[in-house]
């Protein structure tokens, strides 16, 4: 199964789910993938990319109860939740760009196709976070942990 992100020639940003890209093609090329918004069957396949919104400095707690995506599978037998955990922000920063405050700008214009997609990193205020979830961009929060931040800067 293969879940592409998917935007139609009026913007409108959708997932579909197709049993491999073949499949996907075959279908785009019959006419079958249409946006669920308009209708429309040009539909254009845009790359997968994590976007990710780091750390949040006005609100610290909440963005720390969203669970870890990066976690990875080869993850030492049985190191501690921290460890592994730091590991995985590692894994995610060294994959993505830093845009800071442009965080939600950017992400909006990625999901729009406005810029190429790739994964990206940054700051983002509760509300914006909220706004782009609104509009059916994935984001996730991501505490850093202060050890690892220190190293960072
Ligand atoms: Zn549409």
């Amino acid at each position: 199964m293969k879940v592409l992100d998917l935007r139609c020639t009026h913007g409108h940003g959708f997932e579909g789910w197709f049993a491999s890209s073949e499949d996907f093609e075959t279908q785009l090329a019959s006419g079958l993938v249409e946006c669920p918004v308009c209708g429309d069957t040009a539909i254009v396949k845009l790359l997968s990319a994590p976007r990710l919104n780091l750390g949040n400095a006005r609100a610290p707690k909440e963005a720390a109860a969203v669970a870890p995506v990066a976690a990875a599978s080869n993850v030492p037998a049985d190191p501690s939740p921290e460890a592994r955990w730091m590991r995985a922000v590692r894994e995610v920063l060294a994959k993505t760009e830093d845009v800071g405050e442009r965080f939600a700008d950017e992400a909006r214009k990625m999901h729009y196709g406005e810029t190429p997609e790739r994964g990206i990193r940054g700051q983002a205020t509760p509300e914006q976070t909220e706004a782009l979830l609104d509009e059916g961009i994935p984001v996730m929060a991501l505490p850093i942990p202060a050890a690892l931040k220190e190293t960072l800067q």
